[in-house]
């Protein structure tokens, strides 16, 4: 979890391990979720196999609602401010 900063602005992640660990999760979800369709749409597998798959490509989804930010639109923002912390 994030925590507010003892001085300066805050910014979206509090450290860069938080960021990376945010990206990591990010990805793994959209790889597991692009995986799982790929699933569905290949026509075979039994109809138990492909409700499995329904199931977790659901429950994909449904956490993937945490991650919709996209922090490579983030713009580093000590750059802008030149030194006067
Ligand atoms: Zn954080």
């Amino acid at each position: 979890m994030c925590t507010w900063p003892a001085r300066g602005r805050p910014s979206y992640f509090c450290s860069s391990a938080c960021r990376e660990q945010y990206e990591y999760e990010r990805a793994q979800l959209a790889e597991d979720i692009k995986a799982l369709e790929e699933a569905l749409d290949a026509p075979d597998g039994s109809y138990r196999d492909r409700r499995r798959v329904e199931t977790e490509l659901a429950k994909r989804r449904w956490g993937m609602q945490r991650y919709l930010f996209d922090s490579a639109q983030l713009t580093p923002s000590r750059k802008r401010r030149k030194g006067n912390e």
